[in-house]
């Protein structure tokens, strides 16, 4: 069993969402926000976010696959597409993380195609020393070093996806 360290804590990372959910808020007013989240590692950023964003919100999530243990595979794959058409929409793509950026830039560029009324993204987290690609988040949580994080949504093999820090393995 590898050792675990917090790397940001939960009181941190609730505060942070709460200033952007208040940012998105004051975006949008007077619109309805269609936000989708980015399968599974989203899920609890996602839940976090929504619930401190006062306009109204519709939620959808699509699945992409791009890892394979702790190395990106370079390809991006659709694994779940969204319910619903965003033609006219306002959206925000709802991230854990952009790393190479592979699979962002994908799904903006399958978005834009869409017609949506706009396109935005917020990432809880930002690797920008490892990107491939050149893409930003609009609303971006916290910007990280090149460490490879797991906890609150974030997996290593599927595990640890329920944490409520962002932790570092250690040894
Ligand atoms: P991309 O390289 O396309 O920007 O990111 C693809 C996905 O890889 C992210 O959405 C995230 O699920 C996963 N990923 C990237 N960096 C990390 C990391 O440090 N930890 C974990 N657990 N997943 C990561």
């Amino acid at each position: 069993m590898p050792a675990i360290e917090v790397f940001i804590p939960e009181s941190q990372i609730q505060a942070r969402i709460a200033e952007l959910g208040a940012q998105i808020s004051a975006d949008y007013a007077g619109q309805t926000v269609v936000l989708v989240g980015v399968l599974k590692g989203s899920f609890m950023f996602m839940a976090d976010l929504c619930r401190q964003i006062t306009v109204p919100v519709r939620l959808d999530f699509i699945g992409t696959k791009s890892y394979e243990g702790t190395t990106t595979t370079g390809q991006v794959q659709l694994t779940k597409d969204l319910d619903r058409a965003i033609e006219d929409e306002h959206v925000v793509i709802v991230e854990d993380i952009i790393d190479t950026g592979l699979t962002l830039s994908y799904l903006k560029l399958l978005f834009a195609q869409r017609g949506p009324a706009s396109l935005k993204v917020a990432a809880f987290l930002d690797k920008p020393s490892r990107r491939r690609v050149q893409v930003e988040g609009d609303y971006v949580g916290f910007t990280i070093e090149d460490k490879f994080v797991i906890g609150y949504g974030l997996d290593y093999d599927q595990r640890y996806r329920n944490l409520k820090d962002v932790c570092v393995m250690v040894g």
